[in-house]
């Protein structure tokens, strides 16, 4: 057969190209700069040696359950772990969107929550952000008011923008649906703050963490859900059994164990990012919106030869310019002071010899 029964409901969908090149400063993927911390692989490769490789891993990873749950207050029924955030997301999706079924959607935000509702035939309803990327906090009220929301994804801070979300407007959102709100809070750490508190009063609640920014584990794929037992429950039905490998159970024991260890790498990437900030708003041409994550957006006349440019130059950032509501956007991962100092005097140059090629 020279033919396939393709879907026709994914002909026009785009796999997900990370657009992952090979470069001096990786600065694209708001990753962790740093590796694990010696100590925590020494650890590791120590409890590896006991593992049974042959065995399938507990399909609920209820040892990191019972660690994570016991961390913020809670039980084991209140946490459920996955295979990354992302695979979180695409069961959100699963468990509570599907056809005849809303996603509110606050763009421009993470592309992976819209990709999911399109996969799983859900219909989105932006309420875009206003021009300075707040979200349009009335926009949203209002139209969940109209009672037919099935759920909502709130990134705090949010992916690109970087801006934080207040909680005195969450609370208001929880209290004005029934409709699930996810508070993603993959960048939490960097702002210090997490709406956990008012799990305790909202069952519509759930919040969405990962290892891959601050616990410098993107590469081991685990992220975690905080919530009521119920809507926890929706979750363990459409779950892959075994998403979470052994391995990654193992890794992700050890490092919430000893998650005290990355407050200094925290509080160095906060304090890079606000030195970082301050380097930009000396450079001319360049507006760098406010951020509470490890991450800047900035806004440069001829975005894509400035991503060009800097590429040559062996540091990589992320082009956003061809995003909705993102002309002349690209986002800069916060590095090593080492690899800021080179963005820094990279952006530098590009602009001052683009200047010059323009007047001559
Ligand atoms: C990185 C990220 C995640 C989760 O990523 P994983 O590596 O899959 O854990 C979730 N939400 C946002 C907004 C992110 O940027």
């Amino acid at each position: 057969m020279d033919n396939v029964r393709f879907n026709p409901r994914f002909a026009d969908v785009a796999p997900y190209d990370a657009k992952y090149l090979p470069a001096d400063c990786l600065l694209s993927a708001n990753e962790s700069p740093y590796n694990l911390p010696d100590d925590i692989r020494y650890e590791i490769r120590k409890r590896l040696k006991r593992l049974d490789y042959n065995r399938y891993p507990d399909p609920l990873a209820n040892e990191l359950r019972d660690l994570i749950a016991e961390a913020n207050g809670l039980e084991r029924e209140n946490v459920v772990v996955g295979n990354g955030g992302d695979e979180l997301l695409f069961n959100t999706a699963l468990a509570f969107g599907g056809p005849g079924r809303k996603f509110l959607n606050c763009p421009p935000t993470f592309s992976v929550y819209a990709a999911n509702a399109e996969l799983t035939g859900t219909e989105v309803v932006n309420v875009p952000r206003l021009a300075n990327f707040r979200i349009d906090e009335m926009g949203v009220l209002t139209r969940v008011a109209e009672g037919d929301i099935d759920f909502i994804i709130v990134t705090s801070p949010n992916n690109p923008t970087g801006q934080l979300v207040s909680d005195d407007f969450i609370r208001h959102l929880l209290e004005s649906t029934d409709a699930l709100v996810m508070v993603d809070e993959a960048y939490g750490e960097f702002a210090r703050t997490t709406c956990r508190p008012l799990l305790e009063r909202h069952k519509n609640l759930v919040i969405l963490r990962t290892f891959s920014k601050a616990f410098s584990c993107a590469g081991v794929r685990l992220g975690y859900l905080l919530g009521d037992a119920a809507v926890i429950n929706e979750y363990l039905k459409v779950r892959q059994p075994y998403s979470v490998d052994a391995v990654s159970q193992l890794i992700g024991c050890t490092v919430y164990q000893n998650r005290q260890m990355f407050s200094p790498n925290i509080q160095g990437i906060i304090e890079e990012r606000d030195r970082l900030m301050e380097g930009l708003k000396e450079i001319e041409g360049v507006q760098a919106f406010p951020s509470d994550a490890n991450f800047i957006l900035v806004r440069v006349a001829g975005a894509s030869e400035v991503w060009e440019k800097l590429y040559e130059r062996g540091v990589l950032v992320r082009d956003f310019s061809h995003a909705p509501m993102l002309e002349d956007c690209l986002r800069l991962s916060v590095g090593t002071p080492k690899e800021n100092n080179a963005l820094l005097k990279g952006l530098r140059k590009v602009l001052k010899e683009r200047n010059r090629a323009q007047q001559a």
